[in-house]
Formats: C-alpha cells, structure tokens, sequence
C-alpha cells in the first residue's frame, strides 16, 4: 500500500510559506500569497497536481493563466480506472501521505470518506507466506526495519542502498522485502537509489506519518470538484515542443506548429520529459538547469491490477511482499473500499518493470503463477480479468516517480532555480523538502512556482 515507513523528524525544514499552504485552501483565503505587481499572462505546460494547483492560485490572483496539455486527459499522474469493480481504482496516485498537507486540506474540505486502515500486510519469507504477527518477530526482518528506521542518522558516502544493505550484511532472504519497502515505493531499485536522497526525504518529510485512502471517490474526482474553474483553461492534446524565452514574450510552440505566446511559463513535465529532451529551448537553458534534470532518476513503473471471481487471501489483508516480479500487491478494495474486495494491485517499478517490459511476455499468466505458489493455485483458477498501466509507455510522463540517485545532491534545487525570469520549473521532481513523488509534493511546487512568478 505505498506505506511509507521512515521514522521522520518533523523539524520544519520546509520554508515557511510552504507550511502555511495546508491550511489555504481550507480558507479560501487569498491573502497568504505575496503582494506583487505582476500583470501579465502565464503559461503552464502540464494539467498535473502541480500545473492544477498553479493555475487555480494564478487565477485566485487575476491572473490571467493557460494551461497546456499534451495528452488527451488532465490529471497526469493521478488516473482513475472505473467500471472495472465496485469502486474506482487507481492507476497513479492512491494514498494520500500525511495529514499536514494542502492535498489533505482539500480531500478534507470535500467531506469524503477514507477507507479503514484496520489491516496485516503479509510478507513472503523462505517461499511461504508469513503475517506481520509472524514476520515482526523474524530477527532479519528486525535487522530491515532498522535500517529503514534509522534513515534520517545516515551519515556515510552517498552509495546505493544496495551497497548499503550489502555492508550491513542484510541477509539475501529479506532484500526483496527491504526493496519492497525502501526502493520499490520510491519509484526504482536497491541499486539505483542514494542513500544521501533517502537520508534527505527522511529528515525533511514534514507532511505527518499517516496514510489515507479514499474510500468511494476517485483522487481525481477530488481535483474535478475542487478546481472546476480551472478545466476550462486547459488545451487538450497539446504539447508544446518548442519553448523560445529569448524573446520579450516567450513563445511556445505545440507540435502541430501553433504558438502560443506569454510573460511567464510555468513547466511541470516530468524530469523523464525533460531528460529526453522532448522540449527544445531557445536559448539553451542554463548549464546549471540541464545538470539539474540529469542527475535526478526516474525509472519505468507500473500498477498491474488482477481481478478475481472471489477473494482467496484473509480478510484483513493490507500488503502482500513477495519475492517474485511484483515487489508488493495489496487488496486495494480492503478497508471498506468494495463489498467483493476481489481485485490485487501490484507495484513494479525499476529494474523488475524495465525487465518485464523487455520481455515482452504476457504478464498475468507469469504472476498468477507467481500467486499461485503462494496461495494453493488458487490465483489462476479464480482470475477473471486485469488492467495493467504501465506509466512508462506514457509518452508525455515516461516513468513512475522521481527518486534521487547516488549523486543527486542538489539537483532539485538546481532544477527549481528560474530561468531569466522567465522560465519557472515546477512538478514533483522539483520538491526540495522531500515530498518529491507525491500529489502534495507536486502541488507545494506549484505553490511555489506561482510566488516565484509573482515576485518576478
Ligand atoms: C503508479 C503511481 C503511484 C503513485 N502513488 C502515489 C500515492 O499513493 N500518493 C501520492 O501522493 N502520489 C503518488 N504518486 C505520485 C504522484 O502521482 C505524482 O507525484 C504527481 O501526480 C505528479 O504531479 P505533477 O504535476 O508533478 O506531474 P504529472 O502528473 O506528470 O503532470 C504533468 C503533466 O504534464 C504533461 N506534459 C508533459 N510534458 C508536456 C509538454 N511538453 N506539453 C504539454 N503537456 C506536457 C503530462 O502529460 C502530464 O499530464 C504515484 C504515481 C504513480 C505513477
């Protein structure tokens, strides 16, 4: 379930204003946002969180304010799938992290209801299935959670938490589990991710320890009923290939040839877009911005969601860890979400993803084996259906989430520094304070994205 298990130290390290956001929107408030003299038109390229929640506090200002969009849905990252079950099931973003955000403000606001959280994750050890009544107990399973608690006082060289398990000896029976938890939530693998960026993201987090979901509503029908006034702004099948800012208007050019011309341009692609050079810019940009995009990591990811005729695993299952392709599922009607609680969500992200997707095999029979082994053969005689999204095939976001490499460092900041005054990168990847890869991470750099235009 995404569960995000530091032990964080809540030390404020947000700027100020940052902190404050959580409890605007709730507000209605306009007056936390600057005092600024600024009159003239911004475009945003992207109707994600970030570029969503930028044009709705532009347009609070009097700004006027577009938004362009290259696929044909807004929303990005956040997608829903109905129809398939009872309920609607999320294809991106699914929990909300933390109480102490403006995501949480305005899921708040709109009175929906969160499902139980009343649930045991299992976890496969030695080939079989174990609870977490089980598990907690196991001394290397102790030994894991460690060195996932003790994060925030990692002091050593910036190496990849696979180096760093391999260093503590973390015994071979529990690193699909550690990878479960640490890397695979966080977009990627044990050996692609930095343990400075995962030190960082532990200290910093400053959005609170609990998770939420959503009980009967989709996230993105929380975002169609909270901004409404922003979706007509927005341009459909749009995207903007050409970005020229040495100009006294920057001009935007979509694909098809049209421009677009405005005073300030917002940019939420995701650091994948960015990386693969899907925008030219006009100058170029700055060295310091390009170094900014490549050091930040971004792999393929993707949810595989397997419907059955009926629930073959307990009652109270939240997450279930597995050693095979799928690091972790979970019983995503459980909690009260579906009467049936009949349907599993797997999360592949990283080396496990861009194998699959090498392969080029047909995914459900492999993993219902999988299942099977774990659950009697019950996965392969029970399946009825399956929708698997995988967001790398995605050509306008091309990945999961944003994770910092061995080498990050201050990639983000660099990336997040604007651009002649002219060029303001928001979207997840941008996040300083640790919230990168998440819907309210993504919406705080909206936030500051906008004070950043309206004192320019
Ligand atoms: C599988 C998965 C699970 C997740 N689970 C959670 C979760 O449980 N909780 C949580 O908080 N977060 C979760 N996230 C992360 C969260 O969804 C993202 O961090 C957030 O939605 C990113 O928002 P964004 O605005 O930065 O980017 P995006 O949502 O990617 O929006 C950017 C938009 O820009 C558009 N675009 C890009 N380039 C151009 C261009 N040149 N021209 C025009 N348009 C362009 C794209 O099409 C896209 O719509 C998950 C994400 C994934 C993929």
């Amino acid at each position: 379930m995404n569960r995000r298990r530091f032990i964080r130290n809540t030390s404020l390290a947000l700027p100020g204003w940052l902190l404050f956001a959580p409890f605007m929107e709730s507000c209605k408030k306009k007056e936390w946002l600057p005092e600024s003299d600024f009159k003239g038109s911004v475009a945003i390229i992207g109707a994600g969180a970030a570029g969503i929640y930028a044009a709705h506090l532009l347009h609070q200002r009097g700004i006027s304010v577009r938004i362009f969009e290259a696929s044909d849905r807004w929303g990005g990252r956040i997608r829903s799938l109905t129809g398939f079950s009872d309920f609607p099931i999320e294809l991106g973003a699914e929990e909300i992290h933390g109480s102490n955000s403006v995501f949480y403000s305005l899921v708040a606001a709109s009175g929906a209801a969160f499902a139980d959280d009343d649930l045991s994750d299992y976890a496969e050890l030695d080939g079989a299935l174990q609870s977490s009544d089980t598990f907690e107990s196991d001394p290397d399973v102790i030994q894991m959670r460690g060195l996932i608690d003790t994060l925030d006082e990692y002091a050593g060289a910036d190496i990849s938490a696979q180096a760093y398990a391999n260093v503590n000896e973390l015994p071979e029976r529990v690193q699909h589990f550690f990878n479960a938890e640490l890397a695979n939530e966080r977009g990627t693998s044990l050996d692609r991710i930095g343990m400075a960026g995962l030190q960082e993201e532990a200290t910093l987090w400053a959005s609170g320890e609990d998770n939420f979901m959503l009980k009967s509503q989709s996230v993105l029908s929380i975002f169609e009923t909270t901004f409404a006034e922003i979706l007509p702004k927005i341009s459909l099948n749009t995207p903007i290939t050409e970005i020229n800012w040495g100009v006294s208007n920057v001009v935007l050019t979509a694909e098809n040839g049209d421009t677009f011309q405005a005073d300030r341009v917002i940019i939420t692609s995701s650091i994948k877009v960015l990386q693969d050079d899907l925008i030219g810019f006009t100058p170029s940009l700055p060295a310091t911005t390009i170094q900014g995009i490549n050091r930040i990591g971004m792999d393929r990811g993707m949810k595989v969601i397997l419907k059955f005729s009926s629930r073959f695993w307990p009652d109270d299952t939240g997450s279930i860890f597995t050693s095979g392709f799928v690091p972790e599922y979970w019983a995503t009607g459980a909690g009260g979400r579906s009467a049936e609680n009949n349907v599993l969500t797997g999360l592949i992200c990283g080396a496990k993803a861009e194998a699959l997707h090498l392969l080029d095999i047909d995914l459900v029979p492999t993993l219902l084996q999988e299942l099977d082994a774990l659950y009697d053969g019950q996965a392969t005689a029970l399946y009825i259906d399956n929708h698997i999204m995988d967001w790398g095939n995605e050509q306008w976001v091309r990945g999961a989430y944003s994770y910092p490499r061995p080498g990050t460092g201050n990639a983000r900041a660099l990336l997040a520094e604007p651009v002649g005054n002219k060029l303001f990168f928001a979207g997840e990847a941008t996040h300083q304070g640790g919230h990168h890869a998440s819907v309210h991470g993504a919406m705080e750099t909206g936030l500051r994205a906008v004070m950043e235009v309206l004192q320019s």
